[in-house]
């Protein structure tokens, strides 16, 4: 079969995943590139494809919560979250055990645990014996997939099919929380909002760098080929005055000479419908052949901190 095969055979992806292979598949997030997370040679695979940092760990998906245990040590407090948000966009940082591979976690002592909530990626694992690693399915740094067609675009030639989802329906990845001594960490802003959180524990958000606690949290991620800035539409408009743009707005289109591309993330100003249509509005104004992209920044409140902290990255 040719690489990069978009089909929805459940089958022959599941296949493919027991000989070790690489399988692209649908969750409710974004596209993860996914293997078999306890056998090192496929867990290679994935770093390869999308010239991932080795240091840079992967998230494990299980189909149900209650699996974390067999991977990991899950306190108190991590499976009262894992009752509340798991199917769903939520990442468990747990102290791993040892049959987890060094290649899977990048040698560090704790392993990053989902439990995903898209209906193939569960009929999937649930053909398995053993769970999934599953990064975003594109290259390192690049903007992340929400369809089969982005894979297909970005990865096609790496990997061995696409099993095909549908439109990915949250569309920003999971919120990667690490569970300590009684606090929750948010390592990266997600759907599961700090407010969410809030109810379990006190909750702090690590900023992005190198002291994060998470090595994959790099300032600089999910950018565009165009240079991207990111701010108050208005200023970033003036900043840019005389070149051709292509303007990611929230909720109201600008006016403006030498606009030449635009999307409006949600006209209503629902954050969620914006957060649904952030990569593939960014990928759309990517191809525009524009002198720069100019994202406006949302309201820093619930699923905005998450839309924000991509775009701030985009533009590092
Ligand atoms: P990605 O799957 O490409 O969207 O990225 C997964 C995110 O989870 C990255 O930011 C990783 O750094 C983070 N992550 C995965 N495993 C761990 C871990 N063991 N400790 C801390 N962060 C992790
Ligand atoms: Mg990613």
């Amino acid at each position: 079969m040719q690489k990069g095969t978009i089909g929805k055979d459940l089958n022959l992806a599941a296949e493919l995943l027991r000989r070790g292979g690489l399988v692209a598949i649908p969750t409710e997030t974004v596209y993860g590139l996914a293997a078999n997370a306890l056998n090192p040679d496929a867990v290679l695979k994935i770093f390869e494809a999308k010239n991932r940092p080795r240091f840079n760990p992967l998230i494990v998906h299980v189909a149900k919560a209650n699996e974390m245990a067999q991977y990991a040590e899950v306190p108190k407090l991590a499976r009262r979250l894992a009752e509340r948000f798991c199917p769903g966009p939520l990442t468990l940082v747990l102290r791993k055990k040892p049959m987890v591979p060094d290649a899977t976690t990048a040698g560090n002592p704790t392993v990053a645990l989902r439990v995903p909530a898209h209906p193939m990626a569960q009929k999937l694992l649930s053909l398995l014996d053993f769970p999934l690693a599953a990064p975003s399915a594109n290259p390192s740094g690049y903007v992340s997939p929400v369809t089969a067609e982005h894979v297909a675009e970005n990865l096609g030639d790496k990997v061995d099919y696409i099993l095909d989802g549908g439109r990915c329906q949250v569309g920003i990845e999971s919120t990667v929380v690490a569970v300590e001594d009684g606090n929750i960490r948010i390592l990266r802003a997600g759907a599961i909002t700090p407010e969410m959180l809030a109810e379990f524990a006190p909750v702090t958000l690590a900023r992005a760098g190198a002291e994060s606690g998470s090595p994959g949290l790099l300032p600089s991620h999910y950018a565009p080929k165009t240079k991207l800035s990111w701010g108050k539409l208005e200023t970033l408009l003036e900043k840019h005055r005389g070149q051709n743009v292509a303007v990611l707005a929230f909720c109201k289109a600008p006016q403006k000479a030498g606009i030449i591309a635009c999307e409006v993330l949600s006209s209503s100003g629902d954050l969620r419908e914006a957060a649904r249509n952030l990569f593939a509005a960014l990928r759309r104004l990517d191809a525009a052949g524009a002198d720069a992209i100019l994202a406006e920044a949302v309201p820093e409140e619930g699923l905005g901190i998450a839309i924000n902290d991509r775009l701030r990255r985009a533009a590092t």
